[in-house]
């Protein structure tokens, strides 16, 4: 087996699977005023999702996420769930959601072999979740918590964008779930897409979210990540069961330790969020494109891979928003 390089030396061994563009919220910093929806027939279907990944692991990729729009409002996603995990070769699969769904499918996903989630969680408060998300379902995604606590999908954390002025006055609460709940929790630098081109008047920097939460709780001192090899920075808490990571896109480029590759619903291999290359998978595996030309386009996609994304500078994406990718 030939393992996946790009061409700084950089292993991919983990791929992120967006298996819809629909979602069921309408985060500010995530969609876009004009949302075109991808005709069902352009989308992989669970069939052509498990070819891909099958072909990948001849590349050494083990490692899958399923991502979205929100996966949880796909049809029968425990079926695609069931099909990865009967790859030989593929020893984790976890799931980025916005959990309004959790609560129903957690046991469900659990049982078909799915081994953790991450939650997508910006704030506690009811009228806050409504003007970021446009939904009152605030009672789901806490129920959903719980739920995915409940039947084990382990280790499990939340994710929140922070945005000045909207929740940064909440960085210490969610970080004192790291304390009470034994919660992992991640905060993450607003990525400034939808604005393309405009000044980030919503970041925080990860320096400022850290003396925030140093000034009420005490030290963070570092820590081992929970799972996975990402982008995230751990620290924990004094007397913390949980950890609290810190993902820094815009002040702390982590490009030199890239290990992914994302697929978009329609089939698109992605070397890099942030930059608009793609190699088209779809229109080979609907034309019968075997396993080993498959592993061909992959290697295409890694060779397109750049050193390094370049947000806030000369050039930004354009061509899909993060719904459209999966974060
Ligand atoms: N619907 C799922 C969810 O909410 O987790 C999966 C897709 S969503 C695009 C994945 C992640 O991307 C979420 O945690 C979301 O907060 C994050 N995200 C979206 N736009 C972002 C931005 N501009 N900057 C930073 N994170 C962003």
């Amino acid at each position: 087996m030939t393992d996946l390089f790009d061409s700084f030396h950089r292993r991919i061994d983990y791929i992120r699977i967006s298996v819809t563009d629909r979602c069921n919220l309408r985060c500010a910093y995530c969609t876009a005023e004009s949302m075109p929806r991808l005709p069902h027939d352009e989308i992989l279907s669970y069939e052509e999702i498990r070819r891909v990944v099958q072909a990948a692991v001849g590349l050494g990729v083990g490692r899958i996420r399923l991502t979205g729009g929100e996966p949880l409002v796909r049809p029968d996603l425990s079926t695609l769930v069931e099909l990865l995990t009967q790859i030989e070769g593929i020893d984790d699969i976890a799931l980025t959601t916005n959990a309004i769904l959790l609560g129903r499918y957690a046991a469900e996903l659990k049982a078909v072999g799915l081994k953790r989630v991450n939650i997508s969680l910006d704030t506690f408060k009811a009228d806050k979740f409504k003007q970021i998300t446009g939904s009152d379902k605030l009672e789901n995604v806490l129920n959903g918590i719980e739920t995915a606590m409940q039947v084990g999908l382990n280790p499990l954390k939340i994710n929140t964008v922070v945005l000045k002025g909207f929740n940064d006055d909440e960085l210490v609460d969610f970080a004192r779930m790291s304390v009470d709940e034994g919660w992992h929790v991640r905060f993450i630098e607003h990525m400034p897409l939808v604005t393309t081109g405009a000044p980030n008047t919503q970041l925080v920097a990860v320096e400022d979210m850290m003396a925030i939460i140093q000034r009420s709780l005490g030290e963070l001192k570092p820590s081992l990540p929970t799972s996975g090899n990402g982008p995230a920075k751990y620290y924990q808490l004094s007397g913390a069961k949980g950890t609290i990571g810190f993902i820094g896109p815009v002040t702390d480029c982590f490009c030199s330790e890239c290990n992914r590759f994302r697929l978009t619903a329609d089939g698109r291999m992605r070397p890099c969020l942030l930059e608009d290359s793609e190699i088209d998978l779809k229109g080979a595996l609907r034309m019968g494109a075997s396993s080993q030309e498959l592993r061909e386009l992959m290697q295409q996609a890694a060779a397109l891979k750049k050193d390094r994304h370049h947000l806030g500078e000369e050039f930004v994406p354009n061509k899909r928003q993060m719904w459209q990718i999966g974060g």
